[in-house]
């Protein structure tokens, strides 16, 4: 387009000089021209010889070429003829080109016409945008619009006037243009009333000239950076970007800021956005440069601290490394001011010798409850439920009665029981548990209430019960002692408030309580890996307030309360001192017994639970559990004598898997043991097979199956899964398993004496006894032990037995026989031989 305007311009103005060009997108060039005229031969007298130029002419012009018989006169004629018709034809081209150029003209002014149209249509578009973006500018630009559309109707002919406004620009390229325009004007029939606007402004947009401006709505680069009138179309924030340059420009350039050197606290392990969080760089730059070290990892991945190190340095800040166990200091150890803290309610576990009725007790408790309080209300269990007393007491029971649950909870650091009340059956009285359960309360210095169950029976015997106590140093208040007893009947009902109402009192005497306004930590009572709603663990809250949305770190695991369901199977926002719920929104599941605890951000509870985990295993490590072949092995040239049974349990919750680990634990003696590799929460996995095939162990999988791909594991490393869910059955299978490694009892029968004689030498064999057999036989393949004053002197095999000169099988009771021992030759007339044979016996666990 500008093109054929170039060559317009030139074809008018003639001669040769440079123009600019301008081309769509603001670019301009600038071109030497030079115009070439066309040639128009003009016949002139005499010119005829010279102009040479057709063939004909020339033939003409000679008379030496002319042809004979024709005239000078008539050569005259002709030459004239010739030059007339020569010159109309010259006419006629001119004609030609003239119509041509109009005709190029018309259509050139046709599409001008369009394309400003088009022009304008955009231009309105982008006048619209910017006032959305900006309402003051674009009130402006509407009224200076305004201004010059009154201006334009004022003037209709506007063409010719645009041409002061060509030199509001200080661009050369612009005004060239401006100039182009006006020539283009003059020549324009007809221009749009608006004609003048468009290219006014086209020329403030520094580059407008004729079609190219179709897009001057757009902003370009160019003239982003022009300046100028052209920042017309510039956001607020280039404005500000540019302000900001120019800022740093003046203040000597980013380049020179002073860098501030962090001191950056890095654990073993760290998380790639903490990391750059700590040293307050972006994450994007640090990932760059773990990438440029080789290291593909994710902003939530964590690296250690050695890599760390690297980025720190390489970032020119200073490391500062810190013990693992300091990322737990984030956790509040804060003691509660003793304002702060409010009552809270007691927590009870219920301890006693088995079938002395203590899950009865418990559903007794709950069901009484349940009954009185809401009826048809569903019971949850969660391993701990909340009764409330007549005198309206709140009473918070465990679910899982007996003391090994409260001694592993315990072991883990999670004292949470308050109250101890033991069970004892009133027709079976003090037994050997009820005795271990009193240990563990007293180790534990847990106060205790002594609960005489059974005493609907007729054979209850209560007082038997408390005169037994006394021997464990249990004086029950009868017995004028301190510790409460009540007689309850978990069948009949009978003195079950009563012991409610005891342990509210003892509650009271204890003067329970906890600040529930602060970060919340807990216990784990019980987790399971649940298959619609994930990892779930029941967390019976110690201090604060669990809410929903709450980042915690729970053991090894860590999470964020996306639920919580209490002891009724209902959805709580939130739970206080002493309550327990069912937390959702765990990433794995912990243990019982784990505590949890409230951190502030997810960084700081997967950076605890990572470092816990690591922990962990270093100390399982320690401790020998041998999780690899080549440890097994070390394990096992350690200590040769003792024979184990590895293998993997997996169970549905933990309170089963604990139990089974303490029942295979109980399994072996000196010689056979059972060693739990490693035992878990959830279905049986390739992991687990991994770990099984290293370790030749067996999975034991206890209400849980192995995933298909655990499945298929399992036959290709031909790894045995058993599958159970009576524990009793899985304890005899493996004793049985474990009996199998038991080495055969060797049973020694003395099968027969003899005394020696006489001692021959003889040639060949060397020393010979000849003996009588006293008792039972001599036998050639038995064992011989050769007593002296009673005392083995030694143990071997015989070289030869001889009845006569024949070499015998067996020799009896009463003959005399020739016996000569293998490798050993100090036999003296008076010697014992005693003979005797071995006995492979099987054995089996007990
Ligand atoms: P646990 O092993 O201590 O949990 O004992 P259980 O609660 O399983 O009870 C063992 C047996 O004793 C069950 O058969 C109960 O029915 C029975 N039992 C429990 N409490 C009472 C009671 O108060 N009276 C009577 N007669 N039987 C009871």
């Amino acid at each position: 387009m500008s093109d054929t305007d170039g060559k317009k311009t030139l074809g008018i103005r003639g001669g040769s000089g440079s123009v600019k060009q301008s081309f769509s997108h603001g670019r301009t060039k600038n071109v030497v021209v030079e115009t070439k005229r066309k040639r128009v031969v003009v016949p002139k007298p005499g010119a005829a010889k010279s102009s040479g130029s057709g063939s004909g002419s020339s033939a003409f012009g000679d008379p030496k070429k002319r042809p004979a018989g024709i005239s000078d006169a008539e050569m005259e004629r002709r030459m004239k003829a010739l030059a007339a018709a020569k010159a109309a034809e010259a006419d006629e081209a001119r004609k030609r080109e003239a119509e041509e150029r109009q005709r190029e003209e018309e259509r050139e002014r046709r599409r001008r016409e369009v394309e400003e149209k088009a022009r304008e249509d955009a231009e309105r578009e982008a006048a619209l945008k910017a006032k959305e973006e900006e309402e003051e500018r674009s009130r402006r630009e509407a009224e200076e619009a305004k201004k010059r559309e009154a201006e334009a109707r004022k003037k209709p002919a506007a063409a010719p006037a645009a041409a002061p406004a060509a030199p509001k620009t200080d661009d050369p390229a612009a005004a060239q243009a401006a100039i182009q325009k006006q020539e283009r004007g003059g020549r324009a029939v007809v221009t749009p009333p608006r004609g003048r606007e468009t290219r006014e402004e086209d020329d403030r947009g520094g580059r407008g000239k004729g079609g190219d401006n179709r897009r001057s709505g757009k902003l370009t680069i160019k003239q982003a950076l022009d300046g100028g009138e052209g920042g017309r179309q510039r956001s607020v924030a280039s404005m500000r970007r540019k302000q900001e340059r120019m800022r740093q420009k003046a203040m000597g350039g980013p380049d020179q800021r002073e860098k501030v050197v962090r001191d950056v606290q890095v654990p073993e392990t760290i998380v790639v956005s903490e990391l750059a969080n700590r040293m307050a760089e972006r994450v994007a730059d640090v990932v760059k440069s773990l990438m440029k070290m080789g290291m593909m990892v994710t902003q939530n991945q964590s690296i250690d601290a050695d890599t760390a190190e690297l980025i720190v340095e390489e970032f020119g800040h200073r490391i500062q490394r810190v013990s693992d166990a300091d990322v737990e200091d984030v956790i509040q150890q804060l003691e509660d001011k003793p304002e702060d803290k409010k009552a809270r309610p007691p927590v009870i576990t219920i301890m006693g010798h088995v079938d002395h009725g203590k899950t009865s007790l418990l559903d007794a408790i709950r069901n009484a409850n349940v009954t009185s309080g809401e009826a048809g209300g569903i019971t949850q269990h969660i391993g701990a439920y909340q009764v409330q007393t007549d005198s309206g007491a709140t009473l918070t029971f465990l679910d899982t009665p007996g003391h090994a649950a409260f001694t592993s909870m315990r072991a883990r650091g999670a004292d949470v029981t308050d109250i101890v009340v033991l069970v004892v059956a009133a027709d079976d009285s003090v037994m050997p548990q009820t005795i271990e359960a009193i240990n563990h309360a007293k180790a534990a210095k847990v106060p205790m209430i002594v609960a005489i169950n059974k005493c609907d029976k007729p054979d209850a015997d209560p007082n038997k019960v408390r005169t037994e106590l006394l021997q464990h140093e249990v004086i029950v208040e009868e017995m004028s002692g301190d510790v409460q007893d009540v007689e309850v009947s978990a069948k009949t009902g009978k003195g079950l408030d009563d012991l409610l109402e005891a342990i509210a009192l003892q509650a009271e005497i204890l003067e329970l309580k906890a600040n529930p306004d602060r970060a919340a930590e807990g216990a784990v009572i019980e987790a399971q890996l649940d298959v619609g709603r994930g990892p779930v663990a029941t967390v019976l809250v110690q201090k604060g307030t669990l809410k929903r949305g709450d980042i915690f770190v729970v053991g090894e695991q860590w999470g964020k309360v996306r639920a919580l369901v209490n002891d009724k199977g209902d959805r709580v926002d939130e739970a206080g001192p002493s309550v327990p719920v069912e937390v959702l929104g765990l990433n794995g599941t912990p243990e019982a017994g784990d505590v949890l605890n409230v951190v502030s951000t997810e960084a700081q509870a997967r950076e605890i639970a990572e470092y816990r985990e690591q922990a962990a295993k270093d100390k399982r490590a320690a401790a020998g559990a041998a999780t690899t072949l080549d440890q097994l092995l070390a394990k096992a040239k350690a200590d040769e004598n003792v024979a184990e049974l590895p293998i993997l349990v997996k169970a549905d919750v933990q309170g089963s898997a604990e139990a089974i680990v303490q029942a295979m634990e109980k399994i072996g003696n000196d010689e056979v043991r059972v060693r739990v590799l490693h035992y878990g929460v959830g279905a049986i996995t390739e992991t687990d097979i991994g770990l099984a095939e290293a370790s030749g162990a067996p999975v034991i999988g206890f209400n849980v199956r192995a995933n298909a791909p655990a499945r298929n594991a399992a036959n290709q490393k031909g790894v045995e899964i058993r599958y159970y869910s009576v524990i009793y059955d899985l304890v005899d299978d493996v004793k049985a398993a474990a009996s199998g490694l038991l080495s055969a009892e060797i049973r020694e029968n003395f099968i027969g004496y003899a005394q020696i004689k006489e001692v021959f030498k003889v040639s060949g064999v060397g020393k010979v006894a000849g003996c009588l057999v006293t008792e039972g036989v001599a036998r050639r393949s038995a064992g011989v032990r050769l007593l002296r004053d009673d005392v083995v002197i030694h143990e071997g095999t015989l070289k030869t037995l001889k009845r006569f000169k024949d070499e015998v099988k067996e020799v009896i009771s009463g003959q005399e026989c020739g016996m000569a021992f293998e490798n050993y030759d100090d036999i003296r007339p008076g010697d014992v031989i005693e003979i005797f044979e071995r006995e492979e016996v099987e054995r089996k666990l007990d």
